[in-house]
């Protein structure tokens, strides 16, 4: 591979300014109106400027590409706005990582069966609104960036939500709801590197995700809170950095390992490279997973400079994009590109 490409959204900057650092040639597949921002960089090299990310399907994006001898890394952007078929369909270049896991991450089934398989605790899910005895977070399907989440206590106050929802334009009637047990406690989101060339998982950061409006409603006294009827919504708006007790990281690595060995059995070849879980410690201090990325995720970005525990395993603050730069170049002088790409 002579060059490292991605999209020019949600963790660009990252990826690319950590492929250069390990020598690679960058490339940016950008959209017109951002392309005098992203210029702004030094560390990009060549653009390719579309007016649409769906683009990247077309023929004469894919030969660009191919000609500059590019492997593309999937972020969050590129499974929102080319969509999953497309990505397994029709794009010719080599992917870094596992391009059908990313199915898994994008319907609820799947991903329910993946971290099922992997052992990790999950909240339970409610199979019909009759069900629910106990605090309940209903999820549309498909990415909708924590907007349209609702809680409920029980079948009444679901149909409500359900009505209110319809009638605002939100949901359709083709959507399907996910209802899962809302544990109340600290969310966090343990990302994670799994190097097929040195076959061992890193812990390369952890963060906390702050979301409106939900992290604001305790900035309101609790009777003005009941008076509006004031419903919560999950947009993530920004992380921030967290570091873990220390007694808690021989779990979040267990994880880690049980979920790239369920990702091998049930989608081969597995979890190379970058992904996230993502959960809530609850009331017991016990960790419930209640989501997965299988790519890099944007929380990434906050250690652009390195992380503590990035430091800790490489002692020197290398950040995620070019952990995967790394492990491109390393895959490169032994020949085995083939067993990190798809
Ligand atoms: P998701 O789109 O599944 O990542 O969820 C968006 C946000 O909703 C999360 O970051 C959490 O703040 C919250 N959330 C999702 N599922 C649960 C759950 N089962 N219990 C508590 N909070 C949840």
């Amino acid at each position: 591979m002579n060059s490292i490409a991605t999209l020019g959204s949600h963790c660009a900057l990252q990826i690319l300014k950590g492929a250069k650092d390990e020598g690679f040639k960058t490339v940016l597949v950008t959209k017109k109106s951002r392309e005098v921002f992203y210029r702004r960089f030094k560390f990009i090299d060549e653009y390719i400027t579309v007016e649409d990310f769906k683009e990247i399907q077309d023929e004469s994006v894919q030969t660009k590409l191919s000609d500059l001898n590019s492997v593309l890394i999937p972020h969050g952007t590129l499974i929102s706005e080319v969509g999953i078929e497309a990505i397994e369909n029709n794009l010719n270049v080599p992917i870094y990582g596992n391009r059908k896991i990313l199915r898994w991450e994008a319907d609820r089934d799947l991903k329910q069966k993946l971290m099922e398989e992997s052992g990790v605790r999950t909240p339970k899910i409610f199979n019909s609104p009759e069900e629910i005895d106990c605090l309940t977070i209903s999820k549309l399907s498909g990415a909708r960036g924590g907007s349209g989440y609702f809680l409920s206590q029980n079948k009444d106050e679901y149909s409500e939500n359900i009505k209110k929802f319809t009638e605002l334009g939100v949901m359709h009637d083709d959507d399907t709801v996910q209802i899962q047990e809302y544990i109340v406690g600290v969310p966090v989101y343990f990302q994670y590197f799994y190097s097929v060339m040195r076959k061992e998982i890193e812990l390369l950061g952890i963060d906390k995700r702050y979301e409106t409006n939900v992290d604001s409603i305790g900035r309101i006294p609790s009777d003005v809170q009941s008076e509006i009827k004031l419903s919560p919504t999950y947009i993530v708006v920004g992380n921030s950095p967290l570091v873990l007790r220390e007694s808690l990281l021989p779990e979040v690595y267990e994880i880690g390992d049980n979920f790239v060995k369920a990702s091998e059995k049930l989608v081969p070849p597995g979890m190379p490279g970058p992904f996230c879980m993502e959960g809530v410690y609850d009331s017991n201090g016990k960790f419930v997973a209640f989501e997965f990325s299988a790519r890099i995720v944007a929380g990434t970005n906050i250690f652009v400079n390195g992380s503590p525990y990035s430091y800790l395993i490489h002692g020197e603050n290398i950040n995620m994009g070019q952990r995967i730069a790394r492990e491109i170049k390393e895959a490169q002088e032994q020949n085995k590109l083939d067993d990190i790409t798809t």
